[in-house]
């Protein structure tokens, strides 16, 4: 009898998931591609947004059949366009969008130049406006919308020699909270999570003395993994009352 009624409840619960629509930005690999099998998982139909990295995203679409990846350059609007068309005109909705795609750079605040600055710029926080932008009219027509942005502990406490990055990603948890404020009577959340450091090829360039070395200056003694931040999504979906936060992900490394 419990047994039964345990499985209701999952069905039910998948039930509830199959009828979500959701994008994930940046999702051939890393972060991205973490959240994007994760919510496929649970039943949400969930369009895998990719830019360059086609080989993963075709690995991700193999491993995933139910999962559908959409090439987009989502520093260009006309491409995210193309994208959000496709979505609607197959699923009709758009209950979730991830705001994940995003490259780093390291360079001196004195060598960035103006190619740097909109490079770093576009692919990480005017492709969240303009995504946020393109999904919205969709989201406010149906009164009810998810927006999760993946932001950075940098853009919080500031990055030496990743300044770009930072500001980046200060602006984007500055339009977290501001839309927070002015989407809510539409019943759509938005939040961010900010990850610390976390075991992805974004990182794979950093010294491993260097990453030893951080270790000891995170109270829990590890950098973190990208089921970290899966486990953040899962639950922001769950909620219904989260709004405006920036939510860090990172071991202790920065209380705030
Ligand atoms: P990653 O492994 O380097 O993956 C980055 C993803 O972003 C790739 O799938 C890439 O797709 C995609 N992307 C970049 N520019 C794009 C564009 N213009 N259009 C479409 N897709 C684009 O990085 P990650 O570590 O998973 O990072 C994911 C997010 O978390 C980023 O926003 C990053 O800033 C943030 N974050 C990461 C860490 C960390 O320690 N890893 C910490 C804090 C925040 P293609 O390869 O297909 O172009």
């Amino acid at each position: 009898m419990v047994e039964n009624q345990e499985v209701n409840i999952m069905l039910n619960e998948r039930k509830k998931y199959k009828m979500k629509v959701a994008i994930v930005t940046g999702a051939s690999r890393g972060i991205g591609r973490e959240i994007a099998r994760e919510l496929s998982s649970k039943g949400i139909k969930v369009i895998a947004n990719y830019n360059k990295s086609e080989e993963q995203a075709k690995i991700l679409k193999n491993e995933n059949p139910e999962i559908d990846i959409f090439k987009a350059d989502v520093s260009n609007r006309s491409e995210i366009k193309q994208m959000i068309g496709y979505t609607t005109k197959k699923y009709g909705k758009i209950d979730i969008l991830i705001n994940n795609a995003g490259i780093s750079e390291n360079k001196l605040f004195t060598d960035v130049t103006d190619n740097d600055w909109n490079k770093i710029i576009n692919n990480n926080l005017y492709s969240a406006f303009c995504m946020t932008q393109e999904v919205l009219p969709n989201m406010i027509q149906s009164k009810k919308g998810n927006i999760i942005n993946i932001s950075s502990i940098w853009g919080i406490v500031g990055a030496s020699c990743e300044s770009i990055y930072a500001i980046s990603k200060a602006g984007i948890d500055a339009m977290t909270k501001s839309l927070a404020k002015e989407l809510g009577p539409s019943n759509i959340r938005v939040n961010s999570i900010a990850p610390g450091i976390i075991d992805t090829e974004m990182n794979k360039n950093i010294n491993v003395n260097y990453i030893e070395g951080l270790k000891e200056e995170i109270p829990l003694g590890k950098i973190g993994k990208v089921s970290d931040i899966t486990k953040c999504v899962n639950w922001l979906i769950e909620d219904e009352y989260t709004t405006g936060q920036i939510i860090s992900i990172n071991g202790g490394w920065v209380i705030i």
